[in-house]
């Protein structure tokens, strides 16, 4: 098709120079011997020419069709041929009786003619049926001389036509390549701008293109959109203006980068560039390539852009997230490390800095009692106190649950003074009340302290939180330093618990019991008390490992061996004697108490109603329905409960009604200042009148000294135990006590 169409655009012009040239022949070679023949030629040309221009001009102005017909070539040779005969016709007819005048006219002609068919060389069957023929008819010319002179023209003819049919090939051969090159071409740009479209539809990206001057080239759609402008009016906009950043852009900020990049032509990948997009902060992302005209030239840019401000904002977001606590928007504890990081880096320029480590006390009540929202009020409220003291020497964290953190740097970690000044600060901050949604709470806070570098630097957060402990074991609300001392004892207490977990294994422990008394000075029954006899460190007092077998898990297989003990001890005894053996709140939670109480009876064959079971008021802080169950079914098999170290805990008078006990047992801090202590005894008999009208047994501990007793007794107190009747003693002493009548004088002093 495109062959036929450039060959189609020369014709005319050939067909018209054809006819011209026959136009001169006959105004010059008419006469009459001559004229039915040129009559007749000019009668041929004339409607053949007018055929081919119409057929041309149709062409032209037509759509053009889909594909060339066989026919349709077919019908431009044989078109070719009639022109070709026509024009042959020439030499033949007029060559030989033509004077040298005409000749020359002729020979000029022909050669022009054939010549001529070039023109159609695309279209190679035609222009060679063309020009052959005109060939084939000036050599008949030539011939029909018989003259000797017109054997070299022909000759020189032949070379002339091998040549015009040899550039007829090659220019046809050209062309075609030329043609079929320019046919891919245009499909590999269609192919090209499919693609190009479809990027610019469906992806967030957009192409952009400048010229030499810098100014904006094919402005697409996505990118007007982008821009919040036209396609007309961003058109030819210098680049600059449509990049003008956000802000003022200081050296090395992505802007500054670009226009460097662009000055120098280079290339640029990626640039990340805060604009002003009609008003508005957005995040463009760029890369562009300098294009040059011949590989020298620089004749513009071309590149890609995608506006990537929300996926800037949900990035920023996150690393947000990743570094603040979302409830209080503290920095939380992975920035907190980073800023330790910092601050230790630091040290080398011989500064120093502090760690505090905050726990709120009692946050875990407000929860349970108020709820998680109000606690989660309460740690934003305490979040909101803390603020107060930020500053760039102190910065906060909210490192999980209650528990914060500060890191004292520059002036604030000058000396200890400064620290403890703001320790102590912190503290008085939190003491005063919070109204959580319209309800009053108060806490308070503990903070341990370590001080980088004398406390270490690695170690510092560890050792805040070893001070932070202690503070908590003293009595909360307040602040400790980290001592050396502190890290000694918590190794002696690692080494304490890998020591007691063989220990029941290698038989070191020993029940202990001590009598309780009636107000008579008779023996009711004894409390069981573990010792540990540790090889090499000797005694080991339960009040320092019952709270490690707690924390290891020790207790439940020792809990198990005590009530055994404690129960076949008892079997032994006297009928009237009761044995009274404490459980750990682990106890309740991670063992079939029940089931264990029951087969401990029966292996012993002691009656439930001689097995008393003290526990303390820690159970009931979580008070769960597993731990209700587990106490009623203890009571359902008989033996009694007893509730110890009254008053030390959370007291609720709460669970004395909801549940069954059948003694009290008064903690000793009450006891030890009696008689003279007037609160003290206040509390005292106000245990014992209310445990009384419960119809309830009081027993008070820890009576020393014959005052206590005779207080105690004046109170209405109901039973006794103390070192005043007897110290915890071995089995074997304990049945014979067991097997007296009472406790004499003698017994008390050999105590
Ligand atoms: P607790 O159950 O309140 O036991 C009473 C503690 O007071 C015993 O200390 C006893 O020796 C001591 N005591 C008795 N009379 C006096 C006195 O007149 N003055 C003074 N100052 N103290 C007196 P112990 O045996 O050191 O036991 C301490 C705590 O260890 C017990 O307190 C109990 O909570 C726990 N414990 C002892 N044995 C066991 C046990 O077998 N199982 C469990 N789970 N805990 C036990
Ligand atoms: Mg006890
Ligand atoms: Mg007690």
């Amino acid at each position: 098709m495109e062959q036929l169409d450039v060959a189609l655009r020369l014709i005319p012009f050939t067909v018209l120079v054809s006819l011209s040239v026959v136009q001169v022949i006959v105004y010059l070679f008419w006469n009459s011997a001559n004229s039915t023949y040129l009559a007749a030629l000019e009668a041929a040309i004339l409607p053949l020419t007018i055929v081919v221009l119409q057929q041309c001009w149709l062409w032209r102005s037509r759509p053009k069709p889909r594909e060339v017909t066989v026919s349709f070539i077919r019908r431009a040779v044989l078109v070719a041929y009639a022109y070709g005969c026509l024009l042959a016709s020439i030499p033949i007819m007029l060559f030989a009786g033509a004077n040298p005048d005409g000749r020359l006219l002729i020979a000029a002609s022909c050669a022009g003619l054939i010549a001529t068919g070039m023109s159609a060389a695309v279209l190679p069957r035609v222009a060679i049926s063309f020009s052959s023929l005109i060939i084939a008819g000036s050599f008949f010319g030539l011939a029909t001389t018989g003259e000797r002179f017109y054997t070299y023209v022909a000759i020189l003819l032949a070379f002339y036509a091998a040549f015009i049919c040899f550039t007829i090939l090659h220019f046809s051969r050209l062309l075609k390549m030329r043609v079929i090159a320019q046919i891919d071409l245009e499909r590999q740009q269609e192919f090209t701008n499919l693609l190009l479209n479809e990027f610019e539809e469906n992806a967030s990206d957009w192409l952009w293109e400048t010229n030499a001057e810098l100014r904006l080239q094919h402005v697409s759609p996505r990118l007007a959109e982008v821009a919040r402008s036209s396609e007309r009016q961003l058109h030819g906009l210098p680049l600059e203006q449509l990049l003008l950043p956000a802000v003022a852009p200081p050296a090395g900020h992505p802007s500054t980068v670009l226009w460097n990049c662009i000055a120098e032509r280079r290339t640029f990948r990626n640039l990340i560039l805060p604009l002003n997009i009609a008003g508005e902060q957005r995040t463009w992302e760029l890369s562009g390539k300098p294009t040059f005209t011949n590989g020298v030239s620089f004749s513009g840019y071309r590149g890609v852009g995608s506006d990537v401000t929300e996926k800037r904002r949900s990035e920023e977001r996150l690393s947000y997230l990743a570094l603040h606590d979302p409830l209080t928007d503290l920095p939380n504890r992975v920035q907190f490390q980073q800023l330790l990081e910092a601050a230790r880096e630091q040290l080398e320029a011989g500064e120093r800095f502090a760690v505090l480590a905050l726990d709120l006390d009692e946050f875990k009540s407000v929860n349970d009692t108020f709820g998680h929202a109000a606690g989660d009020g309460l740690l934003r409220a305490v979040a909101e106190r803390l603020r107060r003291f930020a500053s760039p020497d102190v910065q906060l964290a909210r490192l999980a649950g209650d528990e914060f953190a500060v890191l004292a740097i520059g002036s604030a970690a000058r000396d200890r003074h400064a620290i403890a000044l703001l320790a102590s600060d912190i503290v008085a901050a939190i003491a005063s009340p919070f109204t959580i949604s319209g309800i009053r709470v108060s806490v308070g806070v503990s903070i341990g302290i370590a001080i980088a570098p004398q406390d270490g630097c690695v170690e510092i957060m560890r050792r805040a939180d070893l001070a932070l402990y202690r503070t908590k074991g003293e009595g909360r609300n307040g602040y400790r330093f980290y001592e050396a001392e502190m890290d000694e004892r918590i190794e002696a207490r690692r080494a304490l618990s890998t020591e007691l977990r063989g220990a029941l294994e290698r038989n070191e422990f020993l029940l202990y019991f001590q009598p309780i008394v009636t107000r008579e000075g008779r023996i009711r029954g004894f409390e069981a008390l573990v010792r540990w006899m540790h090889p090499k460190r000797g005694f080991v007092s339960p009040a320092e490992f019952i709270p490690l077998a707690e924390e290891t898990g020790v207790i439940i297989p020792l809990g198990e061996w005590i009530l055994q003990q404690a129960c076949a001890t008892a079997a032994g005894w006297p009928n009237g004697i009761s044995v009274a053996v404490n459980l750990s709140p682990i106890q309740f939670r991670h063992s079939d108490l029940p089931l264990l109480v029951s087969s401990a009876l029966q292996e012993s064959g002691l009656a439930a109603s001689r097995l008393e079971l003290e526990v303390t008021e820690s159970v009931f802080l979580e008070a769960t329905p597993a731990i209700k169950t587990a106490l009623a079914k203890l009571r359902d098999l008989g033996v009694r409960l007893s509730l110890d170290d009254f008053g030390t805990g959370y007291s609720s008078l709460s669970y004395l009604r909801r549940l069954a006990f059948d003694k009290i047992k008064i903690d000793q801090c009450f006891v030890r200042d009696l008689p003279h202590e007037q609160s003290g005894a206040a509390i005292v008999r106000a245990i014992i009148d209310l445990a009384t009208s419960l119809k309830m047994t009081v027993v008070a501990e820890g009576v020393d000294t014959e005052a206590q007793r005779r207080f105690l007794l004046s109170l209405g107190c109901h039973e006794l135990q103390g070192y005043l009747f007897s110290r915890p003693v071995p089995a074997e002493e304990a049945h014979a006590l067991a097997n007296q009548k009472g406790l004499r004088r003698e017994t008390i002093h050999a105590a």
